[in-house]
């Protein structure tokens, strides 16, 4: 299936496509737009031609809308799953089980959010002051590979329920699932224009969305390094931007947790989607009094994880995403091991027999040893590769969860309640997990500190993010 742009509630060709490669055989499955300025100038009119249609529906009204998309989605499921699988080489179960359920349910969460949105009033002895938020016109979003359906609907959600007219930008690396989104779009009868989809590269598609001056906002998620770039661009013309970027982030095992669960849920935070998730738990940090108990199970429960073609259903570690982003993991586990780290299990590509033999796959991997300022535990790996590092104490299990210039996730595991809410206070990222990892109500603010991202978004804070306040004032 080719991966078409969708402008002005139809889907269109650009001039140019690239390949699409299906990453568990390396082989092609498909073409991708690969739009240029003409074609975000088109998405951009047409959304600007959509906005006073759009903006002034009731709230109600929009969310009806977006119920119909999410009501298709979850009826196309399947469909949409296995578009996701061949696109980005994860396992369809998670595909049918978290990613598209969570698209589903972004939908279907803001269309409820915007019928509740509401506004301040502040009153004194002389005037009475109000807030407005008004939608802000035409938004950008700028969205990765790593989750693909579920990353960009968690940003035109809200944008959309707000009252903006939306044109985004998907990875070209995972074009598929947005290609369905836009007929889904046109089956739920969406008034052209209120959504466009262009495809295609970041400095060809995304960077001409981002100066645009008919583009508001940007909502963008993906690596820090492009985050800063995008940070740039919009500060020059004053526009809003959010960024969620980069982790590299720890998960901390005390010595009096449940080892049994810890080490479980370590193997699920290091090693989920390939350890291709911003929010994955690549830094395993354990108690010196537990450490060898802790590591025998981490090691065992790691290598049975079942490693194969991500379209069986058995199957829980399928393949990176590319050739390149492959080449880019396998340097790194080269680096690892020339800096003194020894590898506890993994630590090379994986062969798989059949159909993916030429497929992009590592096998996950686990390294100790490391000095916790070495490059392989401070930069961000973004596939199946965790690190340990043992500790003494609180303290310095906070020193070094500290230690990167990231700060978007952490997990506690201990049973110790004063403990877990002491160290929660002093961590610094966005979001702490006590013995749990990626659990999210939509409800509660989501992002990074430190290089991992600015502003966040989520429930009335993604709603407001996508507005402009106005203050009335009025004489009394
Ligand atoms: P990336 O930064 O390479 O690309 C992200 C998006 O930006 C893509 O759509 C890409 O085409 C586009 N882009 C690239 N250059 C651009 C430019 N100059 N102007 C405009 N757009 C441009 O990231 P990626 O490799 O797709 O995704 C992996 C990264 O995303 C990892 O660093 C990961 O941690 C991060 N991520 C963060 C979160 C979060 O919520 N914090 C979630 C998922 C992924």
């Amino acid at each position: 299936m080719d991966a078409l742009n969708f402008i002005d509630g139809h889907h269109v060709h650009a001039r140019e496509f690239v390949d699409n490669l299906e990453p568990a055989t390396g082989r092609p499955c498909g073409k991708v737009a690969s739009s240029d300025a003409t074609d975000v100038e088109t998405a951009i009119e047409a959304a600007q031609r959509a906005f006073p249609l759009w903006s002034r529906l009731p709230a109600s009204e929009r969310g009806r809308y977006m119920r119909s998309i999410a009501r298709i989605v979850e009826r196309d499921l399947e469909k949409f799953a296995r578009a996701e699988t061949v696109d980005s080489g994860k396992p369809i179960t998670t595909s049918r089980t978290l990613d598209i359920p969570r698209a589903i349910k972004n939908f279907d969460f803001f269309a409820d959010a915007a019928t509740q949105f509401g506004s301040e009033s502040h009153a004194n002895e002389s005037s009475l002051n109000y807030t407005l938020r008004q939608p802000l016109g035409v938004v950008g979003c700028i969205s990765p590979w790593n989750l693909p359906l579920y990353l960009l609907t968690w940003k035109i959600a809200p944008a959309l329920a707000a009252g903006n007219t939306v044109v985004a930008k998907p990875s070209e690396v995972t074009p598929l699932t947005a290609h369905l989104l836009g007929a889904a779009c046109a089956e739920a009868g969406l008034p052209h224009g209120v959504l466009n989809l262009v495809q295609g590269l970041g400095p060809r598609a995304g960077a001409p969305l981002v100066q645009h001056p008919g583009v508001k906002e940007i909502s963008f998620t993906g690596s820090t390094r492009v985050g800063q770039e995008i940070a740039l661009a919009c500060a020059r013309r004053l526009a809003k931007c959010s960024l969620e970027l980069g982790g590299k982030n720890a998960l901390i095992v005390f010595e009096d947790a449940d080892l049994d669960e810890a080490s479980t849920l370590a193997v699920r935070a290091a090693f989920s989607n390939q350890g291709q998730i911003c929010l994955c738990g690549s830094r395993i940090l354990v108690h010196e009094s537990v450490r060898a108990q802790f590591t025998e199970q981490l090691v065992a429960k790691t290598r049975a994880l079942v490693q194969g073609d991500p379209l069986e259903p058995a199957t829980e570690q399928g393949a990176l995403v590319s050739q390149a982003h492959l080449d880019k993991v396998l340097g790194c586990l080269a680096l690892a091991k020339s800096e003194g780290g020894r590898v506890l299990t993994g630590g090379g590509r994986a062969r798989i027999e059949g159909r993916c033999a030429e497929g992009f796959f590592v096998q996950p991997t686990l390294i100790d040893g490391l000095h916790a300022h070495t490059r392989t535990n401070q930069e961000e790996i973004f596939g199946p590769v965790a690190t340990l590092l043992p500790f003494k104490t609180d303290a310095e299990a906070i020193e070094l969860a500290n230690s990167t210039r990231y700060g978007l996730a952490a997990s506690v595991l201990t049973r110790d309640l004063k403990r877990a809410h002491l160290v929660a206070q002093r961590l610094e990222s966005g979001i702490v997990w006590i013995n749990c990892w990626m659990v999210r109500d939509l409800r509660t603010p989501f992002g990074g500190v430190k290089e991992s991202g600015l502003g966040r978004e989520g429930g009335n804070e993604a709603m407001r993010f996508f507005t402009e306040a106005k203050n009335v004032t009025v004489a009394l």
